[in-house]
C-alpha cells in the first residue's frame, strides 16, 4: 500500500497551493506526486477538527500515513485583535486532536504549521528556528501565537515520551490564489487587493490601513508548497524550519500596496488610513537553514507572484472568499 497524506486544512491558501504542486509536477520529480502515493486534501466541512470525535472519524475514513497539518484559524492583524480568544482556543483545540489522533493511529510523520507571527516582540534579529520561545509574543496577536507556540512544545513531548516523528514549518506571510479576500479579517495582501478591486471598480479612493511603514516578508503560495513537499520526503528531526525568502527581502507595506496598484491597474486616489494600527514593526526571518538543507530554492519574483494572485482574484471573484470572516 502506498503513502495516504492527509492535508488538514486543504481547502484554504495554502493547501491549495500544495494541491497545485502535486498536481503539476511531474511524477516522482522532487516536488511531485510519487507513484501509489494519495493525497487528501480536507476542509472543515468534512470534520470540524476542533471536535474530538470528527477528527478521529476523518482519521478512521482515510487512515493516513503522513499529515501536513495547516488547518487553523487564520487572519490579519485586525482579526486577531478583534477574537483572541477564538485564536487561542480554536487552535488549541485543533491541534490538540490532530497531534493526539495522529499518535493514537501510528502515523509516521506530521508536519503542523506555525507563522513567524509566534516569536517574541522583543528578540533580536534575523528570527531563527531557536528563538520561538525567549519572549512574549506581540500583544497584538497573543492568542494565535500562544496557541502555534505549543504545538512546538506538543511535538517535543510526543518524540521524547512516545518518539513519534512531529515537526513545523514557519511560514512567514503566506499569498496567493485561494486566499481569504475578507476586507476586515484577511491578511494585508488579499485585503488590499480586494480594497483595491473595489476602489476602481466604484470609482473611490484606495484606502490603506496604519502608516505604510511597517516591513513583511511574503512568500507565494505555490512556492511554499514546494517546501512543504520537501519536508514531507526529506525532513526528519523535531525542530522547525523557517520556510521564508530571505531576510534581506522585506518590502514596506507601502511597497505592497504601490504594486497592488500596479496589479490591479488602479489610477484613482490613493491614500494612507493612520487610525488603523501597524502591528509588529517588523519580523524579519532567516532562510539559511532552508536553502542549506534544500541546497537552494528557485523563488517567483514578488512582481510576478502578485499579478498572478491578482489575476486568480480577478477570474474567481465570484466564488473566491471576499467576505468570510475568519473568527468570530
Ligand atoms: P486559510 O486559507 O484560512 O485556510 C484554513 C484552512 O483550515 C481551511 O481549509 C479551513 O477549512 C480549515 N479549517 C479552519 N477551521 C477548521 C476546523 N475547525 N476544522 C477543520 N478545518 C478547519 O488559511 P491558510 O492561510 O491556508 O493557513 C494554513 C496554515 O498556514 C495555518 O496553520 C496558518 O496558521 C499558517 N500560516 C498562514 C499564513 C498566511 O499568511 N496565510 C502565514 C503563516 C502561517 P474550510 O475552508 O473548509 O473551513
Ligand atoms: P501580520 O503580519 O500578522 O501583522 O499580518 P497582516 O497581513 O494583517 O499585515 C498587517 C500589516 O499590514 C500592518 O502593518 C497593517 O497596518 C497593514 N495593513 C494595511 N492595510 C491593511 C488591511 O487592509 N488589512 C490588513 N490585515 N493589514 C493591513
Amino acid at each position: 500500500m502506498g503513502d495516504v497524506i492527509l492535508v488538514t486544512g486543504g481547502t484554504g491558501l495554502v493547501g491549495k497551493g500544495i494541491q497545485y504542486v502535486i498536481e503539476t509536477e511531474p511524477e516522482g520529480s522532487r516536488f511531485g506526486k510519487k507513484p501509489g502515493e494519495k493525497w487528501i486534501f480536507a476542509s472543515s466541512s468534512e470534520a470540524d477538527l476542533r471536535d474530538a470525535a470528527q477528527t478521529k472519524k476523518l482519521f478512521e475514513k482515510y487512515k493516513p500515513t503522513h499529515v501536513i497539518h495547516l488547518a487553523a484559524i487564520v487572519g490579519g492583524l485586525f482579526a486577531n485583535m478583534r477574537a483572541k480568544s477564538t485564536f487561542l482556543r480554536d487552535n488549541l483545540l485543533i491541534n490538540d486532536n490532530v497531534l493526539h489522533t495522529s499518535y493514537e493511529t501510528n502515523v509516521k510523520k506530521v508536519i503542523s504549521c506555525l507563522s513567524t507571527c509566534v516569536y517574541p516582540d522583543k528578540v533580536t534579529y534575523p528570527l531563527d528556528e531557536t528563538k520561538i520561545h525567549l519572549g512574549p509574543p506581540h500583544e497584538s496577536n497573543f492568542g494565535y501565537a500562544h496557541a502555534k507556540r505549543l504545538v512546538d512544545v506538543q511535538n517535543h513531548a510526543y518524540k521524547e515520551q512516545y518518539g513519534c516523528n512531529f515537526t513545523s514549518a514557519i511560514p512567514t506571510n503566506v499569498f496567493g490564489p485561494y486566499d481569504n479576500y475578507d476586507l476586515e479579517d484577511a491578511h494585508v495582501i488579499p485585503a488590499l487587493i480586494h480594497k483595491c478591486y473595489l476602489a476602481k471598480k466604484n470609482n473611490r479612493p484606495f484606502i490603506v490601513g496604519g502608516s505604510g511603514k511597517p516591513l513583511r516578508q511574503f512568500i507565494y503560495s505555490r512556492d511554499l508548497a514546494k517546501q512543504f513537499i520537501w519536508m514531507l520526503r526529506e525532513y526528519n528531526d523535531v525542530e522547525p524550519v523557517i520556510l521564508s525568502v530571505g531576510e534581506n527581502e522585506e518590502v514596506t507595506i507601502k511597497e505592497v500596496a504601490d504594486a497592488i496598484v500596479k496589479a490591479v491597474g488602479f489610477q484613482g486616489e490613493y491614500k494612507f488610513d493612520p487610525s488603523r494600527p501597524d502591528g509588529q514593526f517588523r519580523k524579519p526571518a532567516s532562510n539559511e537553514k532552508l536553502l542549506k538543507l534544500m541546497g537552494g530554492f528557485q523563488f517567483t519574483p514578488f512582481e510576478k507572484a502578485l499579478d498572478e494572485s491578482v489575476k486568480w482574484f480577478l477570474d474567481n471573484y465570484n466564488t473566491a472568499r471576499v467576505g468570510k470572516r475568519a473568527a468570530s
